[in-house]
């Protein structure tokens, strides 16, 4: 894609307005910076030609490759549970369409990001190369092993499902990191957040959720 124009942008700034206010804002998301960057981010610029009159609904939307782009309200939640600041190294798992990479990367200093589907990252690098984004890093690989020569993250986001947590994984969270995940098989998942502190993990809850497998080494096997 080429650079994005501003007139791109703004096209669907009613829409990206309402599906804050509706879909985030009156379910609790509170994160006044999260809400911002995801009335920027153009959603509508990640989903597929076919489904651009669904971007901005209530609902996943699929990507290709038999992957989807999470909701609105599931991609608000998780990334506000992170309690990004700004100066954040990221970790993220699974790049799909690109999208909460953008949000993320609005909201923190560099986010390095894996996808093990090549045409989903070469298709996610070029519209986020388009928007500009200059602190986001790209790897094509399984990324149940994390990014080992980066670590330790500030923060890092799972964005498909697990039974557990890899350990692969929580080890690469740095000191009062943060890590959100769903866990759980196809049908029972939910929202889980680790914080590492003094070297201890804690751990809560947010909710029921439902993602695509994480497949790989520390995750499922491939069918
Ligand atoms: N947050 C993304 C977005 O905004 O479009 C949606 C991500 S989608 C729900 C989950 C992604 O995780 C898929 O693209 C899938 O291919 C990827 N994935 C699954 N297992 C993976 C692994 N071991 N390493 C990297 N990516 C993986």
């Amino acid at each position: 894609m080429n650079r994005v124009t501003p007139e791109m942008i703004q096209s669907h700034a009613g829409q990206r307005r309402k599906m804050v206010d509706e879909q985030l804002v009156q379910r609790g998301v509170k994160d006044l910076r999260v809400l911002e960057a995801m009335s920027r981010v153009p959603r509508h610029l990640f989903a597929q030609d076919s489904l651009l009159h669904r971007a901005y609904g209530d609902t996943p939307l699929p990507i290709g490759e038999n992957q989807t782009i999470s909701q609105p309200y599931i991609v608000g939640a998780m990334t506000a549970a992170l309690g990004l600041k700004g100066e954040e190294k990221v970790l993220e798992i699974g790049t799909g369409s690109g999208y909460q990479t953008a949000v993320v990367a609005e909201l923190a200093r560099q986010v390095f990001t894996i996808e093990r589907l090549n045409n989903l990252s070469r298709k996610a690098q070029k519209v986020l190369e388009g928007l500009n984004y200059m602190n986001i890093v790209f790897k094509m690989f399984d990324g149940t092993y994390g990014w080992p020569d980066q670590a330790p993250f500030d923060a890092i986001l799972i964005t498909a499902s697990a039974k557990e947590i890899p350990e692969s994984l929580i080890k690469q969270l740095g000191e009062g990191g943060k890590l959100v995940a769903p866990t759980g098989d196809t049908d029972n998942q939910k929202l889980v957040v680790l914080t590492k502190n003094g070297g201890r993990i804690s751990r809560c809850e947010l909710g029921a959720c439902k993602f695509v497998p994480l497949i790989g080494r520390y995750g499922w096997s491939a069918t």
